[in-house]
This record gives structure tokens, sequence and C-alpha cells, in this order.
């Protein structure tokens, strides 16, 4: 894409804008650009995306220190929080419909954390996201279920609002900003880079009396209890994101993300796979040579199942939309039944008698009536 704007001239500024400058000029922008508020103008969504791309690189400090000396041709992703892979495989996208309006910004019960998990110096960041990890039963994953998590995380501290002290002025030394730019020569020109402030670590206050409540840190670790909704048809290892669920995000800036990990247990009488359950049903050698009704156990209970005279070992009888409902999708998966013949393995005198009058009474046209292979006459004959 060598077709792509300056990032500071899509935002309307000039290289050494400052962070706060940055972050406003955005807000105003994405505003009036937003693609809700241009239902009628096809280029406000293209215009919205480079707007965002620009403020994601240009809000990092390390991601907007490369694209300063490197431009665009900085491979996305390097140190820039919001422009890497996505860990989660693209499922994150799937349940934010999902989920988005639920939990979603502020509208969230978790949504309006502020403060920080705090590690790094660096500016005001967004939270760290957090992950739980819950199990449900394959019954449950293909009903959907209700699940009450305990989730921990980094909130605002209620009594000094996050600041860290009862007592605070502005930050002299960075005015308030939280950060400070610093300007470099190097090979490739002078290099304006934005780094946290070192008085105040990037708060942009200097605390006079610390409060006692957070230890002065701003923020408490708090255990909630969340209801988290389990969507029928999830897969085992799949996670649900809840929008601004996860640790507060430094001064004000945006929470992170909770993900909610599914792991979905294995039941003993029905495999999973993918839409389709596999049940492996066993039947003796006569029933599957006389045939027989029995019952397969399905996900709401049971169904009588007819096996036909003949049935060979390994046969696959299929119930039709008897397997797992499909995620985000109608219909169901099918209940597939492996046929497994028992063959008995402790004969008494009258049984061994019973077979053998059996087969004296039985030639080829007892095997080959039915669906029997050249493969299995053959196997027949070498054992003779
Ligand atoms: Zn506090
Ligand atoms: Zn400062």
């Amino acid at each position: 894409m060598d077709g792509k704007r300056d990032y500071y001239e899509v935002l309307g500024l000039s290289k050494g804008a400052s962070e706060a400058e940055i972050k406003k000029a955005y807000r105003r922008l994405a505003r009036s650009h937003h693609p809700d508020a241009n239902p009628d103008d096809p280029g406000a969504e293209d215009r919205f995306k480079e707007l965002t791309e620009a403020h994601e690189v240009l809000s990092n400090p390390e991601s907007r220190r490369a694209y300063d000396t490197y431009g665009h041709r900085v491979p996305r992703g390097a140190g820039s929080p919001g422009a890497g892979g996505d860990p989660f495989g693209g499922f994150q996208d799937i349940f934010e419909a999902f989920f988005g309006d639920r939990f979603g910004g502020g509208a969230s019960p978790f949504g309006s954390f502020f403060g920080d998990a705090g590690t790094s110096g660096r500016a005001p960041s967004r939270g760290d996201d957090a992950e739980v990890e819950v199990e449900v039963s394959l019954r449950e994953a293909a009903s959907g279920v209700e699940r009450e998590v305990k989730v921990q995380t980094v909130k605002e501290c209620a009594v000094c609002e996050g600041l860290g002290g009862t007592e605070t002025r502005r930050c002299e030394t960075c005015g308030g900003v939280g950060a400070v730019r610093t300007v470099r020569e190097s090979l490739l020109g002078q290099i304006v880079s934005t780094q946290a402030c070192p008085t105040c670590l990037g708060s942009g206050h200097e605390i006079l009396v610390a409060c006692e409540n957070c230890r002065g840190s701003g923020r408490v670790a708090e255990v909630e209890t969340r209801e988290v909704r389990i969507p029928a048809g999830i897969e085992s290892g799949m996670s649900i994101r809840h929008t601004g669920g996860g640790h507060a995000g430094e001064r004000g800036a945006r929470a992170g993300d909770l993900y909610v990990k599914v792991n979905v247990t294995e039941d003993p009488e029905l495999m999973r796979d993918g839409d389709d359950l596999i049940h492996r049903m066993r039947v003796s050698f006569v029933e599957a040579a006389l045939g027989t009704e029995t019952e397969v156990p399905t996900l709401t209970g049971t169904r009588e199942l007819r096996v036909e005279p003949g049935t060979q070992p390994g046969a696959t009888l299929t119930l039709r939309g008897e397997g797992m409902p499909r995620l985000r999708r109608r219909g169901r998966g099918d209940l597939k039944v492996l046929v497994d013949v028992m063959v008995p393995t402790r004969l008494n005198g009258e049984q061994r008698e019973l077979l053998r009058r059996f087969e004296e009474v039985s030639g080829e046209e007892t095997y080959n009536g039915g669906e029997a292979s050249s493969f299995f006459d053959r196997l027949r004959s070498v054992f003779r």
C-alpha cells in the first residue's frame, strides 16, 4: 500500500505533536468521520479506518518512534498493541458480535474502569486484558449455558479516583501531560520521540499525600463475579471477548478486554467431530446378523435406532440433525453411529457346538448375500 497518507497528516498534526494533541485530534476527527455519522458517505468508513490506524500507531510510543524513523515501511504490529496480530485467531470478532452490545464500551457494567494494571512506565495505555477459563460439558455446549465466573481485575481506586493520592498537584516536569519529548540525532536525521515523564511516571501529577486505600498506586485489585453466556455450539478452546471487562487502563485510558476461554469436557458417550457427533455402538455378532432395535444416546436423551440384518462391522448409521448446533448459523450437525460388532471371546461347549453347527450349514452365499466384499471373501479363504 504505497498510496498511504502520512499519519500526522491524517490527524492534521505536525510531527512534534504531543500525546495529548494526538488523542484530542483523533477524538475530534473520529466523531465527525464516524461511519454512523455519515450514513450517505461511502468514503467515511475508509477515512475512519485510516484515522484509527494513524491513532493506533502514533498513540503508542514504541510504534510511533518506529514510524517516525521508518515511515510506512515499518512492519505493522511491531510495538503496537492495536496493530498486532490477533492471538485468538479471529474469534474475538466473532464474539464481539455476540456480546458487544451487552458488554461493549461505557454502557457495560464493567466497561468504565480507569487506572491501570500498571506495570510499564509508558504513557497512558489501554488496560491489560484479563483471561478466565470456564469448563462446560458437551451437553451444555450444545444447549448454550449461563455461567458465573470469578474474575480478578485491577480497578481504579474509588477513594482517590485513580490518582494515587488524596492531595496532588500537577507535575511540573511535563506540565500534567504525563509525557516528555526527546529529540535525538541519528543517521536518518532527527528522531523525535515521546516518553513517559520520568518525574510522574506518566501520571501527570505529583502525589503530596498518598492514598491509604490503594497505597498510592491508584489501583486496587477486585474479585468480581460475572455472568457469562456461553453460546450454543461453542467449541473447546474458543474465547469469548467481553469488551472493556479486563483491567483498568491508565489515567482514564480504555480498559482491557476480558477473554473467557471455554473448555468443553469430553462426553463418555458422544465424541465431537466439528458439528457432528460420533457414538460408538456395540452390538453382538448375532444382533448384527439378525438385526435389532436399540437405543442410542443423543444430546437430549435417547433415540430408537434400527440395526438392519446383516449390518457390517464399521457401518455408520446417520441420525440427521442430532449433532451439535452450528455456531452462529442455522441447523445442526448429524449424529453418526459407528457400529462395533462384538465377537465372542469366551465360548462354552454348548455355544461352540452351536457355532460349529451354524458353520456347517453355512456357505459362501451366507455372506455374499449381504454386502460382503471380495476382500472379506479372500480374507476368509486365507484362514480356512
Ligand atoms: Zn487510592
Ligand atoms: Zn510529569
